[in-house]
């Protein structure tokens, strides 16, 4: 199950159409469909990892690349000084439905601690 395709890679092989905000030979961000503040957005690897327990340490720079994905869009779109929360989910416990893996990121209101 894990190791199957999900909706992302046909979002990164232009199969279905999604809302594209910022990309590079190696991540992709895009508005996520059912937004979970003003401003919600996922960066993925264009490469298949399924979840945090498959990044092999060779990515290493790959799991930074999408830190600096958030870190460039926040300062695009200005929201950088306001502040923003990035959030990985990882299986079951951790609420995750999308087995490739993605950072949250999300903007535009004031965050609550702890999450739900
Ligand atoms: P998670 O629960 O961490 O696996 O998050 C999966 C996220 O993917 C959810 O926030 C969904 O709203 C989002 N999502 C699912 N399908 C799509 C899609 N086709 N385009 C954009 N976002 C999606």
């Amino acid at each position: 199950m894990k190791q199957q395709e999900t909706i992302f890679d046909k979002i990164i092989n232009k199969e279905i159409p999604a809302e594209v905000v910022y990309e590079t030979e190696t991540v992709l961000g895009f508005k996520d469909i059912n937004p979970q503040a003003p401003i919600h957005v996922l960066f993925i690897p264009k490469t298949r990892i399924a979840t945090i327990n498959d990044i092999k340490d060779s990515q290493a720079e790959l799991m930074g690349q999408l830190f600096l994905a958030a870190r460039d869009y926040a300062k695009q779109i200005d929201e950088d000084e306001n502040g923003f929360r990035v959030v990985m989910n990882c299986n079951q416990n951790g609420g995750q439905d999308v087995y490739h893996l993605h950072l949250h990121f999300l903007a535009g209101r004031q965050m609550k601690w702890p999450p739900g």
